[in-house]
């Protein structure tokens, strides 16, 4: 039997198909192409945007004879929707179960929980998901409802997970949850514990972390961050809103004189940061004022990188009660605005790299050219077939808004 693997989400949802693909190999499965596969699983998030025109969209170029399963964040109201079109319907939360539903997988009992399922990785990057689920409750996010409260991971665990992959050679470890500053928030070793521990395992490679949440970003954790050699300068702080009454109105607790007094603590500790955040236009009750409040916090802060959303009401959620007064013209023409302030400040950071040298890892080397990763996250091109998978560094010559061009100088 084969297997094919579709995932439209986040990070967490990519490492979740990788756990799945585990999970389906040790019971036999092979992976093929999605023309090929006798199983076809769509890994969905429908938790902060629509994503069933998507999934019915794929649905409609596919063979006929192919099983058909939908897992991931999907809420109740878009299951209902899918229900026609897909053989399964199964719980990520019950990855353990619902593979012996597929295939009556009695050999793999000792994978009893979400943490224990473990993933099909490749090299140099591996994700390791330190809990789960969210208590946060912000109104436009479906999150506690389709993954539940929040649960963290023994620590001993993930030690032992990050340990055994830097000994099979994996540079690049990424620490995620949907908010890992709460992680283990009411026991003894809290997020900064964890990543300074994460830090003492003996190795080369680098620690990057997310998602975060600005209302428990503390001074411990930008100590951290700062001392951990193998934390790398690159963070995700998601701001969602640059206007006081729209971040209330998303019952996101912090305004945005924290959010700036955070950004500056961080910049002033670690020169040279990169910074990325998200952004939702169109938010009920989003005014033009409100808007440009949230473009001024754009310019002012000069991100690297933002991932802006158009609001789209998700069912369950509290701003779903709320009239969605913004167009779908007006969310496009405020989303665009943001992006044209965002290739601004981007490529002036990313001009601001010229002639320095820096570190990257390898990702792909292919027909002379090798692309990778800086340690800021940036992504780079350098001429020649380097080693993929191993740390360089370069001289950065070229910059645009999303790229760098460098000059191999060492290895790393
Ligand atoms: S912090 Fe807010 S946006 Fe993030 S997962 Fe939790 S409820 Fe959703």
């Amino acid at each position: 039997m084969t297997y094919h693997i579709i995932t439209y989400g986040c990070q967490m949802n990519e490492n979740d198909s990788r756990r799945i693909a585990h999970l389906l190999q040790r019971s036999g499965f092979k992976k093929a192409s999605e023309k090929k596969c006798d199983f076809l699983i769509m890994n969905a998030c429908s938790v902060r945007g629509r994503v069933v025109d998507r999934i019915r969209g794929k649905i409609n170029q596919l063979s006929k004879e192919k099983t058909l399963i939908l897992t991931g964040c999907v809420l109740e109201k878009d299951r209902n929707e899918l229900k026609k079109s897909f053989d399964y319907i199964l719980d990520i939360e019950n990855l353990t179960r619902w593979h012996k539903k597929v295939a009556e997988l009695e050999k793999i009992t000792d994978e009893s929980d979400y943490f224990q399922v473990k993933a099909e990785r490749e090299k140099p990057t591996a994700y390791i998901p330190i809990m789960t689920g969210c208590d946060n409750f912000c109104s436009y996010c479906a999150v506690p409802y389709v993954r539940g409260r929040e649960r963290s991971r023994p620590e001993k665990e993930i030690i032992e997970e990050v340990s055994g992959l830097i000994k099979r050679g994996f540079k690049e470890i990424w620490l995620l949850g949907q908010n890992v500053n709460s992680y283990n928030k009411n026991g003894k070793s809290a997020f900064p514990d964890l990543l300074e521990s994460v830090n003492n395992i003996r190795g080369d490679f680098w620690i990057r972390f997310t998602s975060s949440h600005p209302k428990d970003f503390s001074d411990k954790l930008i100590e951290k961050m700062k001392s951990c050699e193998k934390v790398t300068n690159y963070l995700n702080l998601p701001l969602q809103s640059g206007d006081d009454e729209i971040l209330k109105r998303m019952n996101r607790p912090y305004d945005t004189e924290k959010y700036k007094k955070t950004i500056k603590k961080i910049k002033k500790e670690i020169p040279g940061i990169t910074l990325s955040t998200d952004i939702i236009v169109g938010f009920p009750g989003e005014t033009k004022k409100a808007f440009l409040n949230t473009k001024k916090m754009l310019e002012e802060i000069k991100f690297d990188m933002a991932y802006i959303a158009r609001y789209s009401p998700r069912p369950h959620t509290k701003a779903a009660q709320l009239k969605d007064s913004v167009t779908d013209k007006e969310k496009k023409k405020r989303a665009k605005e943001l992006t044209e302030v965002l290739k601004k400040t981007a490529l002036k950071n990313n001009r601001g790299k010229i002639g320095k040298r820096i570190s990257f890892l390898a990702y792909k080397s292919e027909k002379g050219t090798t692309t990778g990763k800086t340690e800021g996250y940036k992504t780079i091109k350098v001429e020649g077939d380097l080693k993929e998978g191993k740390f360089y560094r370069a001289e950065v010559i070229k910059a645009s808004s999303f790229g760098l061009k460098g000059k191999f100088i060492k290895n790393g």
